[in-house]
């Protein structure tokens, strides 16, 4: 309510002269308004000058005061404007039935000037306040009933899950249960890792809990896998959750499904016939293990290895037994290298590893391992196919990942010119 705007009074009375004292006590105060009987308070009171307080006189010719009264309280559009009474009707039923029809307050004429304004004060002080409230509450519902729909909205579309301190879930969004497959009832108290993906390593979850159990945010990205078996990818965020005292009771993850993205990704980094990775990926690769043995100073070490005349396969049995060949030989060296080698098809019947941490003694042993057991292995319609085999170890001082790999091929190269079948080591060359 702004100061500087006068609150209107309604004086509702028959008798000009008591208007006459009203209105000399009221008028550098309120705004009064006046009406002579019942019937012209209503209109004025229907109108669009609403009173903020009423003074009603009981007798009066036609409708009575308490009628007036009456018929205020029981339109909801003025019930809440607070009537008191100012009549000389001083008589015990008067006054009950007067509060009984919503009046505020009773004042007997004749009465003082200071009591007038001091009841008119306190009424108003208290409607205001009440007004205040009211809007107040009505804000407040409607910011409840927004926060509600958001909510609503939230749970349909952010995939979200809680858990406590030991990973049992406590809370999920639907968006959540939709894409993991689950009902709420079924993830409820079961360990997060009923979605994980065998394909996680676990590197990433121990990095992850180390992470919160610290308090701080992690981020990344988790391949889960649905109730149906299928796999799905999330770009996750989760951090530690707080109680009211500050005492941290569990974790939330706030994720987007990226399984799209990663589809292409992949896509973009596979060979498409044997499910290796392609050339970029090796060559991103490198780039990475470079940093990374500059930083930590150890070094990596490369095999390449080519099909020993491969073109014969084609040549005699046709395109498609070369290529079941080539996908046979990606499956034994799948097989036999470590979980963080990085293998890929560098070119036609060409592949290279990329093995971390790794030094000429192991290289050379895993090379071998490799060599025997292709040499060793009888494929569909061609029998035996041997492979050779060059290996070089990354150089501190080389710019890049072109000069470990052109030494290699050299050695791969050395190795097919003695004869093929066998390991060729670039640095044992040199010595
Ligand atoms: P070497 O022992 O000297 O390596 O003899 P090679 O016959 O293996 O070598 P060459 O480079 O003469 O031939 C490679 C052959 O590999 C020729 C090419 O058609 C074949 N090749 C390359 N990519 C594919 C492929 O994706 N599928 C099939 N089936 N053959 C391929
Ligand atoms: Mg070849
Ligand atoms: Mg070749």
């Amino acid at each position: 309510m702004k100061e500087n705007i006068k609150q209107k009074i309604l004086m509702v009375d028959d008798e000009p002269l008591n208007i006459s004292v009203v209105a000399e006590i009221l008028f550098q105060k309120y705004d009064l308004l006046v009406a002579t009987n019942g019937e012209k308070a209503l209109q004025i009171i229907y109108s669009d000058t609403k009173p903020d307080l009423i003074l009603l006189d009981i007798m009066m010719p036609g409708m009575s005061g308490f009628e007036v009264a009456k018929r205020i309280k029981d339109n909801h559009k003025t019930s809440h404007i607070p009537i008191i009474f100012l009549t000389a009707k001083h008589d015990n039923d008067s006054i009950v039935k007067g509060f009984e029809l919503g009046a505020v307050d009773y004042l007997l004429k004749p009465f003082q000037k200071e009591e007038l304004l001091v009841r008119i004060k306190n009424t108003l002080q208290t409607f205001n306040l009440r007004n205040t409230l009211n809007r107040a509450l009505e804000k407040s519902q409607s910011y409840v009933k927004t926060i509600e729909k958001q909510m609503a909205l939230i749970d349909k579309n952010i995939i979200i899950s809680s858990t406590d301190l030991e990973g049992n879930i406590t809370e999920v969004s639907d968006a959540f249960c939709k894409v993991s497959g689950y009902k709420k009832e079924q993830l409820i108290g079961k360990l997060h890792r009923i979605v994980r993906h065998p394909d996680m390593k676990a590197s990433v979850f121990a990095k992850l809990w180390e992470t919160i159990t610290k308090g701080d945010t992690w981020c990344g990205e988790i391949k889960n896998r649905n109730k149906n078996g299928s796999f799905y990818w999330l770009d996750t965020m989760i951090y530690p959750l707080f109680d009211d005292l500050g005492i941290k009771v569990g974790y939330t993850a706030i994720s987007q499904n990226i399984t799209d993205k990663k589809r292409v990704e992949e896509l973009s980094i596979t060979d498409q016939l044997t499910q290796l990775h392609n050339r970029m990926y090796l060559e991103n690769s490198f780039n990475k293990e470079i940093k990374r043995s500059k930083r930590y100073s150890h070094t990596f070490a490369v095999i390449m290895l080519d099909i020993d005349h491969f073109k014969e396969v084609n040549d005699t049995y046709g395109h498609d037994v070369g290529d079941h060949v080539l996908v046979a030989i990606s499956k034994i060296l799948s097989e036999h290298i470590r979980e963080t080698d990085i293998l890929g098809r560098w070119g036609g019947e060409e592949f290279l590893i990329i093995c971390p941490h790794t030094t000429e003694i192991e290289v050379s042993l895993l090379a071998e391992k490799l060599r025997s057991s292709i040499e060793s292995y009888r494929f569909d319609t061609i029998g035996q196919k041997t492979c050779s085999f060059g290996i070089s170890v990354f150089d501190l001082n080389d710019d890049g990942y072109k000069e470990v790999v052109k030494r290699a091929d050299e050695a791969l190269y050395t190795a097919k010119n003695k004869g093929r079948n066998q390991v060729v080591d670039y640095e044992s060359l040199s010595k």
